[in-house]
């Protein structure tokens, strides 16, 4: 694994900001989802011989969990609610991909309960869970030791949130044992529900707000999964001026708040890149399927 992730300057908008590169981590576990299970990774289980997880078929943790799954050794069992007949007839992105590293997909028999079974490991949909503020606190230490390198004092990062996971570790890791230096200030916008259903999900990882990041409130409600045309022309536009594919479901509402707050890159701006794109393929079959005529990138 290409740790640690580099950074790169980049200008969008006239705005100049960093990107960091977490898409490259690895081919295969890369992203902000390598970060929240990088704990497993690193760890021995030795009683474990299951994952289980659940949430939508078309999830980039799905996905993740299955090279997980795939490079400990263990059997994986991924429970949803409902699978899209086009999806299932036409298998493509993270299904496609999670079934052929060998997931047992459990259709519409509910939510699996956390069981205590010695052998079984329990993930929270999305990776919500303690065990990935382990892997967060690499990407803090990374970013920390660039910043010193780069003799850049302060600094803000912007990141998209869909639990908040990555964004709620990723600001914890400064707030702790950073004397003297000016912390990092972690911005995020909510992609999944709205602000208050934000602050719950910090809130059930961590009671304390001094450690939480700075919500900003988007000027459109988006709804997550849903197809926007200002969505698809901001990713568009990110891929022909700066050359870097993004993420298709939270990186285009991520831009277009970053965007509404130009104040933000008052300071120098980190954007994290937080992978995803296998998850692209489904999403840019659908964008492609309604707005035919603007098909300017193909995989
Ligand atoms: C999972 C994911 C997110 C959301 O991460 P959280 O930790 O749940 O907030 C954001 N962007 C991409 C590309 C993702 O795959």
């Amino acid at each position: 694994m290409n740790f640690p992730s580099p950074i790169e300057e980049k200008t969008f908008r006239g705005h100049s900001f960093y990107l960091k590169r977490d898409d490259l981590i690895s081919s295969e576990f890369s992203g902000n989802k390598a970060r929240k299970f990088h704990y497993f990774l690193d760890h021995n289980f030795p009683h474990i011989t299951k994952v289980v997880s659940y949430g939508s078929a078309q999830s980039n943790a799905m996905y993740s969990l299955s090279v997980l799954a795939k490079l400990k050794g263990w059997e994986f069992d991924y429970y949803v609610e409902h699978i899209a007949s086009y999806l299932e007839q036409n298998p493509h992105g993270n299904y496609k991909y999670a079934l052929s590293n060998g997931m047992n997909l459990h259709v519409g028999r509910g939510i699996p309960t956390p069981t205590s079974k010695e052998d079984s490991l329990f993930i929270e949909e999305g990776g919500r869970q303690k065990e990935a503020e382990y892997g967060l606190k690499f990407l803090a230490q990374e970013i920390l030791e660039w910043k010193m390198e780069q003799g850049i004092e302060e600094l803000n990062i912007f990141l998209p949130s869909g639990t908040g996971t990555t964004a709620l570790y990723l600001s914890k890791a400064f707030s702790v044992g950073v004397g003297g230096i000016p912390k990092p200030t972690v911005f995020t916008v909510p992609c999944v529900g709205d602000v208050n259903y934000l602050k719950e999900q910090f809130l059930m990882l961590e009671k304390d707000e001094k450690f939480h990041p700075k919500i900003i409130t988007p000027s459109k409600k988006r709804h997550f999964g849903k197809l926007y045309r200002d969505s698809y022309n901001i990713w568009l536009e990110l891929q022909a001026d700066i050359g870097i594919e993004f993420d298709l479901l939270y990186d285009p509402h991520g831009w277009l708040t970053l965007l509404e707050n130009p104040q933000i890159f008052e300071k120098p701006t980190l954007y994290i890149h937080q992978g995803g794109l296998i998850g692209n393929e489904s999403m840019l079959r659908r964008y492609q399927r309604i707005y035919s005529e603007n098909i300017k990138y193909k995989r």
